[in-house]
């Protein structure tokens, strides 16, 4: 679990606004759930044979509740969208989130037991076309944060019986190989015999290769959604791959499956920046209304490490110099009046030097110190002077604050950047 200092945060909220402004463009809307659940709605949604609910989640009881810190967002989504009958006000639900979630896992780079995720659901609509959408969405998205080297993986689980008939053929063919097979593998065989394929284990991994693949298995409905998730994608030009071994973590999906993964150098193994797919089964598994679904999450410190964004230099625009006692009251209103003209504005109340103030300016990235002396508030003016033209001008205090504002704004437009 870590702490994010504030010269980190500015790539942080660069990041979190990109998400939520693509968001908006999509049409989502935020939700906000909490971030402890009954313990049984993760368990009933996550499937009691995965990693994350066998290992990873940090579970306690408290008077006689069993609750868990939510170690993924979409179990407390379908939770809110049932219980608060979403779907009987409208057919098509887009929400996205954004939060903190919770895994003991053993941390490693890109890894941590509280991570961030910012992630989207569409409830009710069940054709491949809002698939395709959001894998497309997110390649832009990815575009925008300035990720390089994306991969784009897809497959398809087919519903529920072709699961079954998959999961029955893997069972033939790992049983009489059981001896070969890593011990958490041997476990699977028993329990989730479809994670075998995702294992990271050499001696799981030979014998993988030959396993069959869920696109012998698929119905004609799957396969007539995967090939138009397929053509769909195409149409829009979103590159991609198709990964028939893609099978993910997480028990609750069917149908299309799809993960991005970014740069392996910067990364290494955690190099999935994000993951998604279809549960079209799990809201009426929760109680809920018979609506199919689709969604993905997208860990927020990967995308940091991935991502070539900067943050923004400079910290002000403007400072402000007071020499003197005398001049700390004027100076606060100065910069009250620069902040009401949109202009980013600290002032040395702290006092001291006009070295000392010039230093502490230029360490913020100011563009321009409005001096205050004693002779400045006898006549009425301050001392302007620009720190990127090297010039010092006597202004009257009131005409400062709209010249100051005027050419900050007319240089920060040449430099195209955005205003605060
Ligand atoms: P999942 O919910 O397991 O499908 O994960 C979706 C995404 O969340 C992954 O692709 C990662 O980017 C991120 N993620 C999952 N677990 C962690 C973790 N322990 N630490 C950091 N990021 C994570």
């Amino acid at each position: 679990m870590n702490d994010v200092l504030p010269d980190e945060v500015g790539r942080w909220q660069r990041v979190e606004q990109t998400f939520a402004r693509t968001m908006t463009l999509y049409g989502y809307r935020e939700v906000r759930t909490p971030q402890v659940e009954p313990t049984p709605l993760f368990v009933r949604a996550i499937g009691d044979t995965t990693d994350v609910v066998e290992k990873e989640m940090y579970s306690f009881e408290h008077h006689g509740d069993a609750l868990t810190l939510r170690p993924e967002g979409t179990a407390g989504a379908a939770r809110a969208y049932i219980e608060h009958s979403v779907s009987a006000r409208e057919p098509v639900t887009r929400w996205w989130y954004a939060g903190p979630m919770f895994r003991a896992e053993r941390p490693q780079r890109g890894r941590y037991r509280q991570f961030h995720q910012v992630g989207a659901e569409i409830f009710g609509d069940e054709g491949p076309g809002c698939d395709a959408e959001m894998i497309d969405m997110l390649v832009g998205l990815l575009g925008d944060l300035r990720v390089p080297g994306l991969e784009v993986f897809v497959n398809s689980l087919g519903g529920p019986e072709t699961r079954a008939r998959y999961r029955a053929a893997l069972v033939g063919h790992f049983t009489p190989r059981a001896a070969s097979l890593s011990a958490d593998s041997q476990r699977r065989l028993r329990t989730n015999p479809l994670r075998i394929l995702d294992s990271k284990d050499e001696r799981d991994q030979a014998l993988v290769k030959d396993a069959p693949a869920i696109h012998e298995f698929l119905d004609a409905g799957d396969r007539d959604h995967f090939a138009r998730l397929r053509a769909y994608l195409d149409t829009l030009g979103t590159p991609y791959a198709v990964d028939a071994r893609l099978v993910r973590g997480l028990d609750y999906y069917t149908r299309t499956l799809f993960e991005i993964k970014g740069a392996h150098e910067k990364l290494g193994a955690g190099n999935t920046l994000l993951g998604g797919g279809r549960y079209d089964s799990m809201v009426a598994d929760l109680g809920g209304p018979r609506v199919p679904a689709i969604g993905f999450a997208a860990g927020l410190e990967r995308l940091l490490i991935a991502s070539e964004l900067d943050t923004p230099a400079a910290l002000v625009d403007a400072f402000v110099a007071p020499l003197g006692e005398a001049a700390i009251g004027p100076g606060l209103v100065l910069a009250r009046d620069l902040r009401r003209e949109g202009l980013r504005c600290e002032v040395g109340t702290r006092g001291g030097s006009l070295k000392s103030q010039l230093r502490r300016a230029n360490a913020l990235g100011a563009r321009v110190v409005l001096i205050l002396g004693e002779s400045e508030l006898a006549d009425g003016v301050v001392q302007v002077k620009d720190l990127e033209g090297h010039t010092q001008e006597r202004l009257a205090r009131d005409h400062a604050v709209r010249i100051v504002a005027d050419r900050l704004v007319a240089a920060s437009r040449g430099l195209g950047k955005e205003r605060p």
